[in-house]
């Protein structure tokens, strides 16, 4: 296993709002709409899915390949800053992901602004244990 079966990305520059949707290749930023989740779902920009593509938004020209392919549900459309830097398993002093070391994955070392699949939101007040991080992850 590496860190690819989290679809880990990391922005090229540094930048403040990689992994979000006004980020997104699908986003059309004019209309508040993704191509994938059709014309009737509102996207905001501070929005993601684990279906992010870098390098967005889309043009103008994407509007007519809009129809609804996935449900937000389908998709784990959430309204939340993902990257690493908000997660519960990212070690800030080290840029460690916790999650990354508990399994083994030789590539652990991540960015503030890298983002990934298995993104939970930070909760300073309890990290989880190594053993309930394992269970949610290995089988
Ligand atoms: S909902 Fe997902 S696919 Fe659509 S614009 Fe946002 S990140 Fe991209
Ligand atoms: S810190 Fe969180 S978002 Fe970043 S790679 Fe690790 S699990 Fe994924």
């Amino acid at each position: 296993m590496d860190r690819s079966t989290f679809l880990y990305l990391e922005p090229k520059v540094k930048t403040h709002n990689f992994a979000q949707c006004e980020t997104c290749s699908m986003y059309l930023s004019k209309h508040n709409i993704c191509s994938l989740h059709g014309k009737d779902v509102k996207i905001k920009p501070t929005m993601s899915c684990g279906l992010y593509v870098p390098n967005g938004p889309a043009p103008e020209s994407e509007m007519e390949h809009v129809s609804l392919k996935v449900t937000p549900k389908e998709s784990g459309l959430v309204d939340a800053k993902v990257r690493c830097e908000h997660c519960e398993y990212y070690e800030m002093k080290d840029n460690d992901c916790l999650l990354f070391k508990m399994l083994n994955i030789k590539e652990y070392k991540v960015v503030d602004d890298g983002c990934c699949n298995a993104w939970t939101k930070g909760d300073e007040g309890k990290k989880e244990t190594k053993q309930e991080i394992l269970k949610k992850f290995v089988k």
